[in-house]
C-alpha cells in the first residue's frame, strides 16, 4: 500500500491515473536467500529483498536494513519513502531499499561479513552498474559498507563507508545532525522558542538517536529522556549525552547508566517541547496519540507515526515534522559522498554539514510555506512537493 494518499493529494496537484498506477507499486523487486554454510555444519539463511520503488529522478538510493522483523512489505514501504525523501531534498536519486531478515546480534562479526559478501555476490550487476546504491540503515553500519566496497572496488557503488575507506567525514553523524537542525527550526520558527533550554525526549539511541541527542545537547537543548530497545532513563535537568554515548559503547542497557528509569511507552508521553522518535516504525499510534504532550514531533525514524495517529495529532494541534524532511540528512550526505567518489574530490565534515543544512533549510521553508498556503499539516505539504517533483520527472521521461 502506498505511504501517501493519492486521492487526498489530488486536491492540490494533478495526479493522472497513470502516474498513480506507476507510483503505487515497485518498479522492480529482487527476492533471494542469503545462505552461509557455517563451521558447525548449519546453514545460516536470510530472506533478502532489494526494492527499486521509483527511479525517475535517478538511481535507486536507500539503506540496507538487517533485522529479524524485516519483511517484503516493510522493505517496499521504506523504499517508497526514499522516493519522496530524495525528491523533497532535491538530490538526483530515486528510491530503493534492501531488507535482510536476520538478527545481527545473533551472529558473529565474521558471519555478518560473510553474509554481506554474499549479498554483493547476489546483486553484483545492480551494484556494479550503479542502478542501486546502498547505505546503512537499522542493523548495518560503516563496516558493512566497507565490505561492500571491498567486493565491488567501486567507491561510488555504496555510501556510508568509513572515512578512511572512501567515506565522507560527517556521514556517520549526518542523519542525527539533520534531525537536530530540523528540531531547532521547528522549535524556533514554528513555536517561537529558543533551542537553548528547550526540553527534548528521544526514543532510540542508535546512529540517528544518539547523534540527534549529541547535536541538540551541544546546542544547549535539554535532552531529558532517552531510550532504546531495553528501556530508558529520565533526568529533568538534562542527561550527559557524551557520557551516555560512551556508556552504550560498552553496555547497550541504558538504564544501567543511572538515574530515573522510563519505559519506551512513558518516554513518548512525557511533557517535553519536542519528541524525537528515532528507533522503529509505528510507535505513535491511535492508542497513544491522545496522550502525547510534546508540542512538536520530529520524525528521526522512518514511519514512526501511523496515519490514524496523524489525524489525532493534527486535531490536537501537535506539529509533526515528517520523516521525509526531518531525517533526510543521511541521504543528502550520501549524495555528497557519491559525488566525491565520482569526482575524486576531497570533502570535509564542515562541507558535508553545510550541504545538508542548506538542503534542510530549503526543504523546511518550502514545506512550511506550502502547509500555510494550503492549510494542511506539514506531512501533507511535504508529500505535495515530493509527489509533484516525481510526477514531473516521470513526464520528462515520457512514462506518463
Ligand atoms: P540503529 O540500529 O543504529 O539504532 C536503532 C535504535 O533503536 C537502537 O538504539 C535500538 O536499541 C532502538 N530500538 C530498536 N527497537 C526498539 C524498540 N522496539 N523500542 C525502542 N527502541 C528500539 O538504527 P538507525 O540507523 O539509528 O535507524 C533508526 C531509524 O532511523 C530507522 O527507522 C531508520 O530507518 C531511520 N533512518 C536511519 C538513517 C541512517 O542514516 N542510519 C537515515 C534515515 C532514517
Amino acid at each position: 500500500m502506498p505511504t501517501v494518499n493519492f486521492d487526498e493529494l489530488r486536491q492540490y496537484i494533478d495526479i493522472s491515473k497513470g502516474a498513480e498506477q506507476l507510483l503505487s507499486k515497485s518498479e522492480k523487486e529482487i527476492t533471494f536467500s542469503l545462505n552461509l554454510y557455517k563451521s558447525d555444519g548449519e546453514i545460516l539463511e536470510a530472506s533478502t529483498y532489494v526494492i527499486y520503488a521509483n527511479v525517475a529522478r535517478g538511481p535507486a538510493k536507500g539503506g540496507i536494513r538487517v533485522a529479524p522483523s524485516v519483511t517484503l512489505e516493510e522493505t517496499r514501504d521504506l523504499a517508497e519513502r526514499m522516493v519522496w525523501k530524495t525528491a523533497l531534498s532535491g538530490i538526483p536519486f530515486g528510491g530503493g531499499k534492501s531488507g535482510i531478515c536476520l538478527d545481527p546480534k545473533e551472529i558473529t562479526r565474521f558471519e555478518k561479513t560473510a553474509m554481506m559478501k554474499e549479498y554483493v555476490h547476489m546483486i553484483s550487476l545492480e551494484l556494479m552498474s550503479g542502478t542501486y546504491i546502498p547505505a546503512p540503515d537499522l542493523g548495518t553500519g560503516p563496516h558493512d559498507m566497507a565490505v561492500i566496497y571491498g567486493e565491488t572496488h567501486l567507491l561510488e557503488s555504496v555510501t556510508g563507508k568509513p572515512p578512511r575507506v572512501g567515506g565522507l567525514p560527517g556521514r556517520k553523524e549526518a542523519t542525527g545532525r539533520g534531525v537536530a537542525h530540523t528540531a531547532e527550526l521547528a522549535l524556533t520558527k514554528l513555536l517561537g522558542r529558543k533551542l537553548a533550554g528547550s526540553t527534548v525526549a528521544v526514543q532510540g539511541f542508535g546512529n540517528v538517536g544518539s547523534w540527534t541527542c549529541y547535536f541538540l545537547h551541544k546546542a544547549g537543548a535539554k535532552v531529558v529522556a532517552v531510550s532504546n530497545e531495553y528501556g530508558g532513563i529520565y533526568d529533568e535537568k538534562g542527561l550527559d549525552i557524551e557520557a551516555l554515548m560512551s556508556h552504550v559503547r560498552t553496555s547497550p542497557r541504558i538504564e544501567e547508566f543511572g538515574g530515573d528509569t522510563v519505559t519506551n511507552e512513558e518516554l513518548l508521553e512525557l511533557k517535553v517541547d519536542a519528541l524525537v522518535p528515532a528507533a522503529i516504525e509505528n510507535q505513535i499510534t491511535k492508542d497513544n496519540a491522545s496522550a502525547i504532550q510534546a508540542k512538536v514531533i520530529v520524525e528521526g525514524a522512518n514511519g514512526p507515526t501511523t496515519k490514524d495517529a496523524d489525524a489525532i495529532l493534527a486535531d490536537r494541534g501537535v506539529l509533526v515534522i515528517p520523516d521525509i524532511l526531518a531525517n533526510c540528512g543521511g541521504v543528502v550526505a550520501s549524495y555528497v559522498e557519491w559525488r566525491k567518489a565520482k569526482s575524486g574530490s576531497i570533502t570535509d565534515a564542515k562541507e558535508t554539514y553545510q550541504t545538508l543544512m542548506d538542503r534542510i533549510d530549503i526543504g523546511f521553508e518550502q514545506v512550511t510555506s506550502t502547509a500555510k498556503a494550503k492549510k494542511v499539516p506539514h506531512r501533507t505539504a511535504a508529500e505535495i512537493l515530493a509527489v509533484f517533483e516525481v510526477i514531473e520527472a516521470m513526464k520528462d521521461r515520457g512514462w506518463v
